[in-house]
Parts: C-alpha cells; structure tokens; sequence
C-alpha cells in the first residue's frame, strides 16, 4: 500500500476512507455515493479540504475550538510536555505537575464551591463518572436507594452506554439496548417545537414543573440528581423561556436534588460568561466539561465537583478512573488554551463584541422567508425552517428533510453549518470579528435563499 498522505487524490483517499474507516454519526449510504470531504488543514476560522477550497467553520469542528485553528502556542506546549513526561496518571498516589495547575485553573474559574476537579477523556465519559458519582455519594450518605438521575428528553450528553442513557435521543436509544435502569426522562423546554398555544413563559414553567412532577411520582427518597445543559446544543440550540431555570434550581433545592450542568458546549466562553451556568444563573453541585477545556486541540474532558460531594465521594475510595484521566499532554494543552482564552479575554470579545453583533445580524434573519424563529446565547444559535412562520408549522416532508437540503447548499458553498431536524445551528470560534460574522451571514443568507429555491 503506498503511504497515505495530504498529497493523494481526493478520489483515492475517499476510497481508502470508504474501505477501512468507520464514521460516527453519518449517513452511511449517503457517504457510500458522496464520499466523505477531506479535511487537511486549518488556520483561524477556515478549513482547507483536499480540493484546496477554504470553508467557513461555523460550528467550530463539534463546538469546541474556541480560540480558533492554528495556535502554534498550544503546539509548541504539547511537544514540550511530550519529551518532557508524555505519559503518567494520577491512580494509587501519584500525580503530575499538567494536572495540578489544570485543576487549579478550572478550580479558581468555576463558580461558587466547584473546587475538585476529576479528569476523564472527553464529555461521555466525564458524564459515566457523574452518573457513579451521584449514586456513590448517595450511598455513603446511607442513601443507596436515591439512584435515579432524571434528564430531558432530546438532550444530548455523549455517546457511552452511561451518557447515551442519560441523554434522551431516540434514535441512540433505538440502538444497543438504551437507556440502562434508573434514568427518567422529561420535556425538553423546545416552546418553537412543543409549546402549542402556551406562551413561552406559560410553557417554561410547565416544563420545569415537570421535574417536581417526577420527583413526586418516582418518589422524593428514589432520586438522586437532574442533568441538563444551560444550553440545549446538539438538541438544536433550545434556549429555555427565561421562566426555566429559576423553577428548576427552586425545585432542586427544595428536594436536595443534586444539579449536574451539563457545560461541554456552553463552558469556556461559549454563552458570554466562563460557564453557562452564569448565563441561565444557576448554581450546580456538578459541571461536566470538555470541548472549549482545551478548544479540541487535545481529548480531554472531567466533572467539577462542589466542596460538599467531593468530601462526601471521598469519604472512601472512588473505584473509578481512565487511564487519560488528566492526561499529561492533554491537561498542559487545556492549561495553555485557558491561559489564551484569559489573556487575550475571549469571554468579554464575545460578552461585548462579537457576541452583541451576531444577535443583531442572526436575528436579522427573521425577515427570511423560510425562518421563523431566531434564537441566540452569546456565540451559539439557532433557526428555525418553517413554511408557516404565524403557525409554527411543519413542513409536510419528513422531519429534517428541508434542513438536510439547508445544510447541503451550505456545505456547497464553503459553510459549516448543522441541521438538527429542520433547526439550523451554529456554534462557530468564539474569536469571530464583525467582518467575519459579515461573511458567515453572507454564506447562510445564500445557502437560505437556494434551499428555498429548491423548495418551490
Ligand atoms: N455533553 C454534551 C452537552 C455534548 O454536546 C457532548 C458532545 O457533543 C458530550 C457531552 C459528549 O462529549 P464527548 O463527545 O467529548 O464525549
């Protein structure tokens, strides 16, 4: 076989792709008659592909590089720490210096009493370990039977048996036997999608009622935790009527019910603050983190855990660990990515900046004809297709088939963008500048305006 470089045909390297790689997460009849796009390099917002076109990343690979391609900075601090100590885990009393100042950095970040850090590979496992942690920490409060996590129907929390479970994706629990026991799912605040006449306040509070209303039913002394993201993204970019968050951080409390915050898209900058959390204004006992961590320069992801359940989980010994729990290369990446985000202040560019200007021009998208409501938080946002916009109504194609066709007159012309049913999202580098923003806008406006045209 001859050696497999950036420099072989872009029909050769689909094959060698199509004969021996296997895709998460895609179509596989589509990518047996398109073959998949090669992606070569990479440099601030822009992707290169073999063909040598330069695309727009408007969604930051999968929502996580949020300083933006090409950071020799970040380079240079993993091939340092590789000559230096490429490998060693912190398992039966060691440890190293990358996950010691890590663990510092997100503890001095994090909100309120989020002080202890435990490091796991990316978003699902970091959510495996809250799923033990919250029934661990039951227990040793001699509380074994408060075991059930409840969780949203179409949220998304990662792809493990564990985090599949939690999330609430039909599709995934189509396959592989999902969820596993004790895993209770509610409404997901989607008021475009599922709020009928209610207005959107009304339909918030019923649908952070229906937490109390589980705990009830599942029995106050059965459950042990709530998971869900400030931001619902890969549900579609749902943004919570403002009447949410305050009910369910109410309803927590008065059930001592620990919250977990699902922050592997919205921590980091992504809504404006450092952690989504700050934005919806509520506090957790537990946040999972990943993505924005390290801006996906390296795999690394963990739980942050308040003062009270780290104490109680360490009462005893945890009997759980990856051997890339805090991975030395990996945890000096994040570090540095961290140093870059605070220095150069990433969260107020998007607070003050590009985060104000893209509200203006996303909801400027409004005046479209197939889009009927804009939504936005900070640097993550989302429309939605519709061919009613004053009835919210569905197109009579299956679902997703319109947005499937927005998606690919984007990708045609050099724009990243996803479609989750007929929901367009973005979630692009957070380091976009107004002229950047112009341009995204300029793509999307094309992209909306020839998906329309196929429509007709
Ligand atoms: N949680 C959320 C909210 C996510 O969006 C994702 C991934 O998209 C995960 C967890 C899973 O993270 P990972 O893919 O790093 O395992």
């Amino acid at each position: 076989m001859s050696t497999i470089t950036n420099h072989l045909p872009t029909a050769e390297l689909q094959a060698l792709d199509a004969a021996h790689h296997m895709h998460p997460f895609t179509a596989n009849d589509e990518l047996a008659k398109k073959g998949a796009r090669v992606i070569t390099r990479a440099s601030g917002i822009y992707l290169t592909d073999s063909e040598g076109e330069e695309i727009l990343d408007a969604m930051a690979g999968l929502w996580c590089v949020n300083i933006g391609y090409g950071r020799d900075e970040l380079a240079d601090v993993a091939a340092r720490q590789m000559r230096e100590l490429p490998y060693y885990n912190s398992f039966f009393m060691t440890t190293h210096v990358p996950a010691i100042a890590l663990a510092n950095k997100i503890a001095e970040l994090a909100p309120g009493d989020l002080n202890h850090v435990f490091f796991a590979g990316g978003g699902s496992e970091a959510n495996d370990t809250n799923i033990r942690m919250v029934r661990t920490y039951w227990a040793n409060k001699g509380k074994p039977e408060k075991s059930v996590i409840i969780s949203r129907k179409n949220a998304y929390h990662g792809s493990t048996v564990g985090s599949g479970s939690l999330g609430g994706m039909a599709p995934m629990h189509a396959q592989g036997g999902l969820p596993i026991p004790d895993i209770h799912h509610i409404s997901q605040p989607n008021w475009w999608a599922e709020g009928g006449d209610a207005t959107p306040e009304a339909f918030g509070l019923a649908c952070a009622q229906e937490l109390e209303e589980a705990i009830l039913e599942l029995g106050e002394d059965r459950v042990a935790a709530f998971i869900a993201e400030p931001v619902q993204g890969a549900g579609g970019v749902i943004v919570a009527p403002d009447t949410y968050w305050p009910e369910i951080q109410r309803i927590c409390d008065k059930y001592e019910i620990l919250l977990i915050a699902d922050e592997v898209i919205c921590g980091f900058g992504r809504t404006g603050n450092w952690f989504g959390s700050q934005t919806v204004g509520i506090q957790p006992h537990i946040m999972t983190i990943a993505k924005g961590l390290s801006s996906g320069y390296a795999p690394i992801g963990g739980s942050i855990v308040c003062d009270e359940v780290a104490a109680v989980i360490g009462q005893d010994e945890f009997n759980h660990g990856y051997t890339y729990s805090g991975h030395p290369v990996a945890a000096a990446v994040a570090l540095e990515n961290l140093r870059i985000i605070e220095e150069e202040d990433i969260v107020g560019h998007v607070q003050q900046v590009a985060g104000p200007y893209l509200k203006e021009k996303w909801e400027g998208l409004m005046d479209h004809p197939l889009v009927g409501e804009a939504k936005i938080v900070g640097m993550m946002a989302s429309i939605a297709l519709t061919p009613d916009k004053a009835s919210r109504a569905k197109f009579a194609s299956a679902p997703g088939t319109v947005g499937y066709v927005c998606r690919d007159r984007c990708f045609g012309n050099n724009l990243i963008m996803r479609h989750v049913g007929d929901r367009m999202i973005i979630s692009p580098p957070l380091i976009l500048s107004p002229a950047d923003i112009d341009e995204m806008i300029r793509r999307i406006r094309k992209s909306l305006d020839e998906a329309h045209q196929d429509l007709i």
